[in-house]
């Protein structure tokens, strides 16, 4: 930009040089008389003048130079007018193409002879040329600056041969020197238009500016160098005036030369200085003047002293987008400016950041542990003081997260001073949470995990299932089979489904998870049918609460059992007592009773449902959760907790299921209670289907004495 700006002011500084100096050449009386490009339009004063203009209008301003894009169209107008003129004087024979340019005495000739069609029409069109180029080609490809430099090459050179030719001294020997001049002038001003590449390239100098200053300067020792022979040459007593025109031309040369160098390096100081404040204002926050982001960026970015004893903390206004709402715009800044101050009070010796909307961050050096917390605790107890805004008071809490460097572990403090205030957030708001390391890497194997099962619902040997008999107390024959869902983590090795179905849950894999592992279990249940004759026992299937209140599971699962040819009644849905409290899971499992399915209180006793509740719920059995079997091994009111919940289901109608029976003794309680059927490792672990197979045969009891164990 600086280097851009700096070749722009070099060659609107040659442009208006040479406009200047053809002026002032025309002002003192000399005439070009002998062109060798006759098509460029440098002998006509009106062309002088439009140079002038162009090179004002190329002259860079700080203001990013609005007004040069009307100068071309300066230009284009003069043209215009100039061809008319021509035009009218060609046809009407008014002369007034000779009237207007009064110092130009061939064109006067020419004008008398009615011949000023020739050269005004050179420049007319020229111009014309110029300007068009400006409009039509998209900004940035021709710059006016390049446009000037060329014309004014060619104008230097024209202007040169008048001005030696005007002498009348030089006629004999200048004339092929002067070419061979020209010629070079052309070529090097015509690299310089092209964008200062070729003869950057050529130079080893890549600097456009420094291209466009050496330019400015060659021209001008060319003149002088030219002015110097013609001062030799010329005696104050041949002619003073000349003398004196000469040594003038070149002081306006010089002054011109200066003029232009000074104001390239006071544009290119002003730059500096714009650039320099534009820094400063991307460091301070507009609004609170606390440090801003990029400001933080820098500062966390240079080294500090001890990095374990640093510590940031995240700070973030709860719910400050339905405050702002409340407020109006203008009373959110003041929340904002205001929570600026107050964290800036409470944290005067460390960095207060605002790093975007409703978030700060204050970063403190040289602060152990312990006082990290405390700072935190300030700023929620800061904050939790009401604002004065618009002459009410208005109450708003923050979340602060707190990372400190020696003992957090993280990797990056900032983003672990993030995390822990997302997690004051999740929590609520309106307190300080520290990063934990341990539990960010939890959160982290989570989101993996998460990742992974997502894969492993899309292949088919990660997920599998496992069945556990429950075994009937009256004859030992299974009466029922629970389906267990397993994920073999190819790195992780075996997922417990509690971890897994939770995740499932959270990312909203659920429904999906659910679905497959229904069909899954339906699909081994037909093959059983098969292999069994029909002779199953009824399959239990753990549908959770928010599957049945977010999806059809009676009727898809409905769908699938009669796809293949199986009965509803053969299924038995367990459930927690969390789905008789939502509304639409009950209904999901009065549907599901509608359609024939069984339906079992799984884990009963542990949850919420009151007992006056249960006569009224769509139920065919209850599962005593393990914990009623537990107490009843302690104690004699255990074991009368357990009796009353057994007989209390029989006065229902609903037989029980004793959940977790491990030993022998337990075995003897469950049975003595009046359980109707026993699940648990006394009997069985969780079997794979080919493990299970051997004892599935119809009637047969299930062989106490040799208990199967097997890893689950
Ligand atoms: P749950 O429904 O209470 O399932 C019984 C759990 O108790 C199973 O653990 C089983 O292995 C375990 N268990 C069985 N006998 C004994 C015993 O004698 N002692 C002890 N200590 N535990 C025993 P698992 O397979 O780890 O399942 C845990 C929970 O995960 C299940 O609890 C169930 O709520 C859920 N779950 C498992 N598979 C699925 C599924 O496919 N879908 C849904 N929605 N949930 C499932
Ligand atoms: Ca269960
Ligand atoms: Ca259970």
């Amino acid at each position: 930009m600086r280097v851009e700006i700096r070749s722009q002011a070099g060659g609107a500084g040659i442009s208006m040089l040479i406009g200047i100096l053809v002026l002032a050449g025309y002002g003192l009386g000399f005439e070009p008389l002998w062109c060798p490009v006759p098509s460029l339009p440098g002998t006509h004063p009106v062309t002088a003048i439009c140079l002038v203009l162009l090179g004002l209008g190329a002259w860079p301003t700080t203001s990013q130079a609005a007004t040069w894009r009307v100068i071309p169209q300066m230009a284009v107008g003069i043209a215009v007018l100039l061809a008319v003129l021509c035009v009218c004087d060609h046809l009407l024979d008014t002369h007034v193409i000779g009237w207007i340019t009064p110092f130009h005495a061939t064109l006067r000739a020419q004008a008398a002879s009615g011949r000023p069609i020739h050269f005004a029409m050179n420049s007319a069109l020229a111009l014309l040329g110029l300007g068009l180029a400006q409009f039509l080609l998209p900004h940035g490809r021709i710059r006016t600056s390049q446009v000037a430099l060329f014309f004014s090459g060619a104008i230097l050179m024209t202007a040169l041969i008048g001005f030696l030719d005007g002498l009348g001294r030089f006629h004999d020997f200048m004339g092929p020197l002067t070419l061979l001049g020209s010629a070079a002038l052309i070529v090097s001003v015509l690299a310089a238009a092209s964008s200062g590449g070729f003869l950057a390239a050529v130079l080893k100098d890549s600097e456009p500016g420094r291209l466009a200053r050496m330019l400015l300067l060659s021209c001008t020792v060319i003149i002088l160098g030219i002015g110097a022979i013609v001062a030799r040459s010329v005696s104050a007593e041949d002619d003073p005036i000349l003398t004196y025109q000469t040594v003038a031309l070149l002081a306006l040369t010089w002054v011109i030369v200066v003029a232009s160098t000074i104001r390239a390096d006071m544009i290119d100081l002003l730059r500096r200085q714009a650039d320099a404040k534009l820094i400063q204002d991307a460091s301070t926050d507009a609004l609170t003047g606390l440090l801003s982001r990029n400001q933080l960026d820098k500062v966390l970015s240079e080294p500090h002293g001890d990095s374990t004893r640093t510590a940031m903390l995240t700070i973030d206004v709860d719910r400050f987008r339905s405050a702002n709402n409340a407020l109006g715009t203008a009373l959110g800044d003041a929340l904002l400016i205001q929570t600026g101050k107050r964290l800036s009070a409470v944290a005067p010796h460390y960095k207060v950041a605002r790093s975007g909307g409703d978030e700060f961050v204050i970063f403190c050096e040289s602060i152990d542990r312990a006082a990290a917390l405390q700072l935190a605790e300030a700023v929620v107890a800061t904050m939790a003081v009401p604002f004065e805004l618009g002459g009410r008071q208005f109450r708003v809490t923050s979340s602060v997260g707190v990372a400190h460097g020696g003992t957090s572990g993280a990797a990056d403090l900032r983003d672990a001073a993030d995390e822990a205030m997302f997690i004051a957030k999740q929590q609520g708001g309106n307190q300080a949470v520290p990063f934990v390391k341990a539990l960010h890497d939890a959160r982290m194997e989570r989101v993996r995990l998460e990742q992974d099962l997502h894969r492993a619902m899309g292949c088919d040997d990660e997920l599998t299932l496992v069945y556990q008999p429950i075994i009937s107390l009256r004859d030992r024959g299974i009466v029922s089979l629970e389906v267990l869902a397993r994920w073999m983590h190819p790195v992780l090795g075996a997922i417990p489904p509690s971890r897994f179905i939770a995740i499932a849950e959270d990312s909203g894999l659920f429904l999906e998870l659910g679905r497959k592992l229904r069909e899954m279990a339906v699909r081994q249940a037909a093959t059983w049918a098969v292999t069994q004759n029909g002779c199953l026992p009824v399959i239990n299937l753990n549908v959770s609460p928010l599957e049945l209140a977010r999806s059809d599971v009676p009727g898809q699962l409905m769908a699938a059992i009669e796809r293949h040819g199986l009965r509803t009644s053969g299924f038995c849905l367990e459930v927690t007592e969390g789905s008789f409290s939502d509304e639409r899971a009950l209904e999901g499992l009065q549907d599901a009773r509608r359609r024939g399915f069984l339906i079992a209180m799984d884990d009963f006793g542990v949850g919420y449902s009151s007992l006056a509740q249960l006569p009224r719920l769509p139920l065919s059995s209850v599962k005593l959760d393990r914990s009623f079997l537990t107490r009843a091994t302690e104690n004699d009111d255990g074991l009368s907790l357990l009796a009353t919940m057994v007989q209390l289901s029989h006065v229902l109608k609903l037989p029980v299921v004793a959940e977790g029976v491990e030993t022998l003794k337990e075995l003897d309680i469950v049975s003595a209670c009046g359980c109707d059927s026993v699940q648990g490792f006394i009997f069985s672990r969780p079997l794979t289907a080919a493990q299970l197979e051997p004892f599935l045969l119809a009637n047969r009891p299930w062989p106490t004495e040799q208990p199967v164990f097997v890893a689950s």
